[in-house]
C-alpha cells in the first residue's frame, strides 16, 4: 500500500482493491464507511487494526441487492418485510440471525449479523459490481467523530488505507438507525437516519431499548463516542452561562437578545431550525471545533423529536466523559 491515500471516484479501482483484500473508504448516505470484503475474516480484521476498535464491536454488512440478504441470514422475521419494502435503500440497519458464511469477526462472536442496504448511488453501484458484502463501520478511529466527506476520512486515515472512493458530502450526515427482532417484536437499538416516528407509522409497537448504553451486543451505542478532543458539556439555555465557553453549539436558533449573539460564538446546526439540515452538520461542525482549537464547549441540545433524537443522542455521547 502506498504512503499517500488517494481520492477518487473509480469504481472499477475500489472493486480491484476490495477483490484483493484490501480496505477502501466508500460514501454512504450515513457517513463514509471503512469497507472490507465482509466475507473475507482477514479483510475485516483489518478494519479493526486501522480503526482501533475493539473486536467485541460488531460491524454492519452493506448489501447492494435486496435478495442478497438471503445467503447472509437463516431468516428474515415477518416484521422486518414492510421496513425493508419502505426505508432500503436507506438508512436503516436491521440485525438478523447469521447464516454460516458470515465470518465470526463481523459478528464479535455472536449469532447475529447487522445489514443494511445503502442508498448512495456510486457505494450501489460498487455493490452491485462485486459478489460479496461490504463490512463498513464508520471510517474514522474508534469514538472519534465520524466523517461526512473524503476530506474528512483523509485527515485521519491517511497512509492507512489506499484509496477512498468520493461520493461528495453525505446527505444524511448521522449513523444509520438500528433495529433487532426478538420474537417479533422490534426494538430500536440504536436511532439514527430514520426517526422513530417514520418507523412507528409501519410498527406501532416498536420501542426504544430503554438504556442502550448498556446493551452489549450494540457497543456502538458506547456512552463515550463520537467525540472531539476538546471539553464538551451539555448546558442548559441559561445565557449568564454562556461567559464560561468557547464556544456554544446549538442545534437550532437560539432566542437571545442581538447583543448576547454578537458576544458569543455561537454555532448553529441549522440557521433554519431544519432537523435534516441540523444533522448533515452536526460532525463537521465538530469535527470544526478541534480545528479552531476550542477547549470548553457548551451544547444546547434541540429538541426530542425526528431526527433531533439522533442528534441529542450523538451529542450528548460526545459529551460524556465516561469510557
Ligand atoms: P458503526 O461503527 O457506526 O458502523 O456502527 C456499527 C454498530 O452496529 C455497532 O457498534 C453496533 O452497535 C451495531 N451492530 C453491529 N452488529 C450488530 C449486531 N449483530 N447486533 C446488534 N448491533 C450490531
Ligand atoms: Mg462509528
Amino acid at each position: 500500500m502506498s504512503n499517500q491515500t488517494r481520492i477518487g471516484d473509480s469504481i472499477l479501482e475500489a472493486s480491484h482493491l476490495l477483490k484483493n483484500g484490501e480496505l477502501v473508504a466508500i460514501p454512504t448516505e450515513t457517513v463514509y464507511g471503512l469497507a472490507a470484503n465482509g466475507l473475507n475474516s482477514e479483510a475485516c480484521t483489518e478494519i479493526f487494526k486501522v480503526k482501533n476498535r475493539p473486536f467485541f464491536d460488531p460491524l454492519i454488512l452493506h448489501i447492494g441487492n435486496k435478495d442478497d440478504l438471503n445467503a447472509l441470514v437463516n431468516e428474515i422475521p415477518e416484521h422486518y418485510i414492510p421496513l425493508i419494502n419502505k426505508f432500503w435503500p436507506g438508512p436503516l440497519t436491521l440485525v438478523f440471525n447469521k447464516s454460516e458464511i458470515v465470518p465470526d469477526i463481523v459478528c464479535s462472536g455472536g449469532n447475529t449479523v447487522a445489514i443494511r442496504m445503502p442508498s448512495h448511488p456510486l457505494t450501489l453501484k460498487l455493490l452491485k459490481s462485486i459478489d460479496f458484502p461490504l463490512a463498513a463501520p464508520s471510517a474514522n478511529p474508534f469514538k472519534y467523530v465520524s466523517p461526512t466527506n473524503p476530506v474528512h476520512v483523509k485527515d485521519q486515515l491517511n497512509g492507512k488505507i489506499s484509496y477512498i472512493l468520493d461520493g461528495g458530502d453525505c446527505e444524511v450526515g448521522l449513523e444509520s438507525t438500528i433495529v433487532k427482532s426478538d420474537d417479533g417484536i422490534l426494538t430500536i437499538l440504536r436511532v439514527g437516519g430514520i426517526s422513530v416516528e417514520s418507523l412507528m407509522e409501519f410498527n406501532p409497537n416498536i420501542r426504544l431499548s430503554i438504556k442502550p448504553q448498556d446493551n452489549p451486543i450494540a457497543p456502538g451505542q458506547l456512552e463515550h463516542h463520537y467525540s472531539p478532543h476538546c471539553k464538551l458539556e451539555i448546558i442548559n439555555n441559561t445565557a449568564e452561562l454562556f461567559d464560561s465557553y468557547d464556544a456554544i453549539i446549538s442545534v437550532i436558533p437560539l432566542k437571545l437578545p442581538i447583543d448576547m449573539n454578537l458576544r458569543h460564538k455561537i454555532i448553529l446546526l441549522s440557521k433554519s431550525g431544519d432537523l435534516s439540515e441540523a444533522a448533515q452538520n452536526l460532525f463537521k461542525e465538530l469535527r470544526n471545533i478541534d480545528i479552531h482549537g476550542y477547549s470548553n464547549v457548551g451544547i444546547l441540545l434541540g429538541p426530542e423529536e425526528g431526527l433531533g433524537r439522533a442528534i441529542n443522542d450523538r451529542l450528548t455521547r460526545a459529551a460524556s466523559s465516561k469510557v
